[in-house]
């Protein structure tokens, strides 16, 4: 038992706190977590303090920019109002958003020139437009995974049962290897289709490893050569506003 329990401490660290979680592994990992940009640790068990600080004031720099990256986009989608003039992401260009009013109660999504246009009754709020554009979102990826799935599949050797979709807001997918079902996040029809590429790899992947193993890793390197750099962008471009 002892070896797979995780002992988690709150430290303080310049000015702020930061979560260590001490495990049976042997490297270090750092991580800073949407939306709030709060610090996350992993230290083998037998770690001090003393290292504790040094690995962090080693990354202090890292530390910050990173912070300041997930704050100022946490910041751009909270405030989305869904009213023209803001920008919405899709396949990770920005699109201007124009809201027009129709007359009846249908509501509609287009996009072209750089621009989405959401027509919406006049009376619609601004969760109700969100929820528009959510539909419209998961549209997009269910068409993209349509066109694209079977070439994915040959590429991993794994079919998925199953391909669904769902307003996720801490995951970009997941995978549940009994029932071969793989869950995307809507969400990430705003990211570029390399995101896309690199979640719907990793979520086949899973269907040879269940955990993030070496030898899991050494499958996405085999699938997807540049994943390593993918996740880093997508991590810093989160939004599943
Ligand atoms: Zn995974």
């Amino acid at each position: 038992m002892g070896k797979y329990m995780i002992e988690e401490n709150i430290m303080p660290w310049g000015g702020q706190v930061v979560t260590v979680q001490k495990k049976a592994i042997k490297n270090v990992y750092l991580k800073v977590l949407p939306p709030e940009g709060s610090i996350l640790l992993s230290v083998p068990k037998g770690y001090s303090r003393k290292e504790i600080e040094e690995v962090l004031d080693s990354r202090r720099e890292w530390l910050l920019s990173r912070q300041q990256l997930i704050r100022e986009n946490a910041r751009a989608s909270v405030k989305r109002q869904y009213v023209t003039g803001e920008k919405i992401p899709v396949w990770g260009k920005p699109y201007e958003l124009v809201v027009r009013e129709v007359a009846g109660n249908r509501a509609r999504v287009t996009c072209k020139d750089g621009k989405v246009l959401l027509l919406v009754p006049g009376y619609a709020t601004r969760d109700q437009r969100r929820q528009v554009l959510n539909d419209w979102y998961r549209r997009q990826l269910e068409r993209v995974v349509a066109a694209e799935k079977s070439r994915l599949e040959s590429l991993v050797g794994k079919t998925a049962a199953e391909w669904r979709f769902r307003d996720m807001h801490t995951r970009w997918g997941t995978c549940n290897v009994r029932a071969r079902r793989i869950w995307l996040s809507i969400h990430l029809a705003k990211q570029s289709p390399e995101v896309f590429r690199y979640v719907a790899i990793h979520e086949l992947t899973h269907l040879w490893e269940a955990n993030h193993g070496p030898e899991f890793k050494a499958r996405m390197d085999r699938y997807y050569p540049g994943w390593r750099v993918v996740r880093k962008q997508m991590n810093i471009a989160a939004d599943f506003e």
